[in-house]
């Protein structure tokens, strides 16, 4: 289970990528450094071939960020998977170095495209107050009253802030801004060009002020500055890359690959040596990281991990293959780390524990049994089963022919055929488990989470909510749709159409049925947990389950016109069998009854023989209250035949 979870997305993945250059995409130092070369020049050149060599630079920028975000990311994950795991930290050892130098020099280059000047008239211009802008200079008369050239300057002023603190690039690149004054209004109107003069004189005189005052600040001394990346969104993280980095404005980027000293990835805490003003911009509300006090004395003696937040521990012996014998029982904590670093646990575990014995259970249940203070050990997981088992069960199933399609969609009504009740049974499940699974790469997975699902009692214990209920595919294998006939079993009386033969249920007496409400006093119709009634949710806690010998004992139900009420737990071969040969024995007498057998009497004769013979299968015979009336039933039968053959003859 566990180097399972490690090897995926986990650990393993994480360990072995960002350690080194990729093969595809490589790139060399003196590459990095004429692009950034190219950047840092205002031209937009093209060399002598003609090639945009611009382009082929910020091609190569894009290239170097992405790789830097997803190293970044890359050790993040693998050192907070390890601060959970520590005793797997001198066995990665190694690894980690490397991605740590691998993540450094892409650093490096990065910081080789920012401009630390660049990076303070940023911190400068975010420092500065809105400047009072008069409505009434005539420069702006084209856009109106001088209410709306006020609006409209204002408006200017708050991009071109939000700009020029969010990047590194120098002045050139923002003077296109000038052009949002007068985006509403016709070029070649009248005041059109005077008014985008005045934005541009703006700009520039604004820009000049923010080149001030990062020229008046004092570049030289420098503050340590601790901060903590927000955390990746699900999202950022899914695509494999980016994360952490990815989401910062570029400014913060560049401050972080200009500057950064220290860094504990796996808590996202980054420590800045920084300028005065650089420290002032991070400290600000709108940054894009939170500042955290200095904690150099902790950072000293061991990474910025203090006693409190240090994550409990997990220890081997649950999640990993050791054997059996010497597994540890599983905690809460290991359950959120399961939760935690792997996408892709388990819906269903094998567990032991003294108190349940054996058990099939979702980890939520799990979770909340621990939460009671039960203790069990997680035996292995639906992933865990055998292939050698389910690869084979897959194929067969697969191959499975629909020969006889007709009789699962309504069930075969001849109780002689050898279909007959099939639709009640496990192979038919498998069946429909295997229709019902749209994607391929699910099939083996479902088959896994069937063959759990069948050995366990009350399946209301698998319920886990319904955002990780089993998938409806494993529960249409697990259910019934169909409804029983208990007509075979109903005592005789009524009608002699539709009166019941009064034979035992045998077998079928403990067969399951789990409906939504089997309480008439309880407001609403029972449904069936397959039922669009019911959301086709599977069965919930909080189901009823009932016996074959309930639904008969008992007419006092109200049941879903549409689903019939209740879905029956698929039967076992034994029950199925035995379903069959009820019916036999029923149509038998029904025939009797109305006194035209197409059969004549040896033919019947012999059929009844057979049905004595009936026992469960795999068994040496069948010795029960339910056998004596079984064939008490069949005797009488025989001496009806008997005596219309004796009536016939005479
Ligand atoms: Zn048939
Ligand atoms: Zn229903």
């Amino acid at each position: 289970m566990f180097l399972r979870a490690l090897g995926g997305v986990g650990l393993l993945h994480q360990l072995q990528s960002y350690t080194e250059p990729d093969e595809d995409e490589c790139w060399t130092q003196e590459e990095v450094e004429a692009a950034a070369e190219v950047l840092r020049s205002d031209s937009a050149a093209t060399d002598d071939d003609g090639e945009d060599v611009r382009e082929d630079a910020e091609r190569l920028q894009g290239l170097v960020f992405s790789y830097w975000h997803g190293a970044a990311e890359s050790l993040h994950q693998a050192q907070s998977i390890l601060a959970s795991f520590p005793w797997l930290e001198d066995w990665s050892q190694r690894a980690l170095w490397a991605k740590e130098e691998f993540l450094e020099t892409l650093r490096a280059q990065v910081a080789l495209f920012v401009e630390s000047a660049g990076l303070l008239v940023a911190a400068a211009a975010a420092t500065m107050e809105r400047p009072r802008l008069s409505g009434e200079d005539p420069a702006f008369a084209v856009l109106g009253s001088s209410e709306k050239v006020s609006t409209a300057l204002n408006a200017l002023w708050r991009r071109w802030q939000r700009a020029a603190e969010s990047s590194w690039v120098g002045s050139p690149a923002r003077s296109y801004m000038s052009h949002y004054l007068v985006q509403d209004i016709r070029s070649n109107r009248k005041g059109h060009d005077e008014a985008l003069a005045g934005a541009a004189r703006l700009i520039d005189s604004w820009e000049a002020q923010a080149r001030a005052l990062a020229a008046s600040a004092d570049g030289k001394s420098t503050q340590q500055v601790s901060v903590r990346l927000p955390e990746a969104t699900d999202e950022t993280a899914r695509g494999g890359r980016g994360g952490l980095l990815e989401g910062l404005d570029s400014w913060t980027q560049g401050v972080v690959a200009t500057w950064v000293v220290g860094a504990d990835w796996g808590r996202r805490t980054l420590t800045l040596d920084v300028p005065a003003l650089v420290a002032e911009r991070l400290h600000a509300p709108s940054s894009d990281v939170a500042c955290e006090p200095p904690r150099e004395e902790v950072n000293a003696i061991e990474p910025s991990r203090t006693p409190d937040d240090r994550p409990s521990s997990i220890r081997p012996g649950v999640f990993d293959d050791t054997p059996v014998f010497d597994r540890q029982p599983v905690t809460a904590e290991h359950i959120h780390a399961l939760r935690t670093f792997t996408r892709s646990s388990d819906e269903l575990y094998i567990v032991i524990s003294a108190s349940g014995g054996v058990e099939v259970l979702p980890l939520d249940v799990v979770e909340r049994r621990l939460g009671q203070g039960w203790s069990g050990v997680l035996v292995a997981g639906a992933s865990d089963l055998p292939e050698s088992l389910i690869g084979t069960w897959a194929q067969t199933a697969r191959s499975e022919p629909e020969a006889s399609g007709s009789h699962w969609t309504g069930g075969c009504s001849d109780a002689h055929d050898l279909h007959f009740g099939e639709e009640f049974g496990g192979t038919d499940g498998e069946r429909q488990t295997l229709r019902r699974t749209y994607f391929d790469a699910h099939r083996a997975r479902n088959l896994r989470l069937l063959a759990l699902t069948r050995g366990v009692h009350d399946l209301r214990t698998l319920d886990a909510g319904r955002e990780r209920m089993l998938p409806l595919a494993v529960w249409e294998g697990t259910l019934a749709s169909d409804r029983l006939d208990l007509a075979p079993f109903k005592q005789p009386g009524g009608d002699r159409w539709h009166r019941g033969s009064g034979l035992p249920l045998g077998p079928l007496a403990v067969a399951q049925i789990y409906t939504t409400n089997a309480d008439p006093q309880t407001d609403g119709k029972g449904h069936s947990p397959l039922c669009r009634h019911a959301r086709e949710r599977g069965v919930a806690a909080n189901d009823d389950l009932l016996t074959v010998t309930d639904l008969l004992a008992r007419d006092d139900f109200d049941w879903c016109g549409k689903c019939g009420g209740y879905a029956v737990r698929r039967l076992t071969d034994t029950q199925v069998s035995f379903y069959r040969a009820a019916h036999r024995l029923h149509a038998i007498t029904g025939q009797l009854d109305r006194g035209r057998s197409h059969d004549d009497a040896d033919t019947v004769v012999s059929q009844l023989e057979e049905l004595a013979a009936w026992q469960p299968i795999d068994e040496e015979g069948w010795y029960t209250s339910d056998s004596w009336r079984w064939h008490e039933a069949i005797r009488n039968l025989k001496r009806r035949v008997e005596r219309a053959r004796r009536h016939e003859i005479s």
